[in-house]
């Protein structure tokens, strides 16, 4: 697992996701950051986190950084009390805008989607304009939020959604998934709202750059997660896309690596493959 957290995240400290935005930075690539801090039990964590994100807006500010914040609702507190998170996601959504800066909050699993909108609309209602939602194309709820989001003109990613979900709330087909995240991204579109379109499913790049030609860059960007198909997202920089890599660091590496292995099964190939690589001269690099 230790190897696996190599890859994805940037390190357990605040310093190494600095050095990491920075080199992504000088590839033309933007980054949202993310505390990995999950799974929180005492007001005391959801505020410590909390506080965590005010010297991540701190160090992107004093560093020049071209990067946003990434936040999730049960790291602030959300599973405790739903005043404890709303008072930890305000202080940091004022801090980010006092330094220019955007926050997105990450979608969890479905019993916090209601909560997670919610939250997201008095923010908006209230005035805050750098702030932003996730979608996931994989539950069946998503289209009709976007109709119920659309008098904001919302920034919203959209990706699949990582969370394991019953039948009856979620498509459990790979196709049916990917049909709703195209559904759901025109829908975006047509509700004039800022898409991040978030996906390594090169099928569904391909969606999204056919419906995007033409506009200008500034009105939509990709995203992608560190680590993940990095060659692929300096050729969409290179064509001139605003491509944004999703920066995790912190101590809870462990909780983070292990959903990404649950979901992709796949990547102790890529580890292999990896040390593959190491021992065999002259075998390309994945
Ligand atoms: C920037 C970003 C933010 C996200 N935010 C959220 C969120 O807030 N809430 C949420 O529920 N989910 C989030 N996700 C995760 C997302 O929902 C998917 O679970 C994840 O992106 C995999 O789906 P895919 O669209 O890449 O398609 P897939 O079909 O899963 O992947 C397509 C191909 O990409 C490669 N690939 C994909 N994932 C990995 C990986 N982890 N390691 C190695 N190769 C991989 C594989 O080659 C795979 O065949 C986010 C994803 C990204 C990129």
């Amino acid at each position: 697992m230790q190897r696996l957290s190599a890859r994805y995240i940037a390190g357990p400290t605040l310093a190494d996701a600095r050095r990491v935005v920075a080199e992504l930075n000088a590839a033309g690539k933007l980054a949202t950051v993310d505390v990995l801090g999950e799974e929180i039990a005492l007001p005391e964590e959801a505020e410590a986190i909390a506080q965590a994100y005010l010297d991540v807006l701190a160090a992107i500010e004093a560093d020049g950084l071209q990067a946003s914040v990434s936040v999730k609702l049960t790291g602030l507190g959300l599973k405790l009390s739903l005043d404890l998170c709303r008072r930890n996601l305000e202080t940091v959504v004022r801090d980010a805008a006092s330094r220019n800066t955007f926050v997105r909050m990450d979608m969890e699993d479905s019993s916090t989607t209601d909560d997670t909108l919610l939250l997201f609309r008095e923010l908006r209602e209230a005035g805050h304009e750098n702030v932003g939602v996730v979608l996931q194309a994989r539950l069946r709820r998503t289209v009709a939020d976007v109709q119920a989001l659309a008098d904001l003109r919302p920034s919203v990613r959209i990706c699949k959604g990582i969370y394991l979900e019953p039948a009856g709330v979620a498509f459990q087909e790979f196709e049916a998934v990917r049909a709703n995240f195209v559904a759901a991204l025109d829908a975006l579109l047509d509700a004039g709202c800022y898409v991040a379109v978030a996906t390594h499913d090169e099928w569904l790049i391909g969606e999204a750059l056919r419906r995007v030609q033409g506009m200008s860059p500034a009105a939509y960007e990709l995203q992608m997660l560190l680590g993940v198909r990095e060659s692929r997202a300096t050729e969409l920089v290179a064509a001139g896309h605003r491509l944004r890599v999703y920066v995790p660091f912190g101590q809870r590496w462990y909780e983070y690596s292990l959903r990404r292995l649950q979901e992709n099964p796949k990547m102790a190939g890529y580890i292999a493959g990896d040390v593959v690589n190491r021992l065999v001269p002259g075998r390309r690099a994945s």
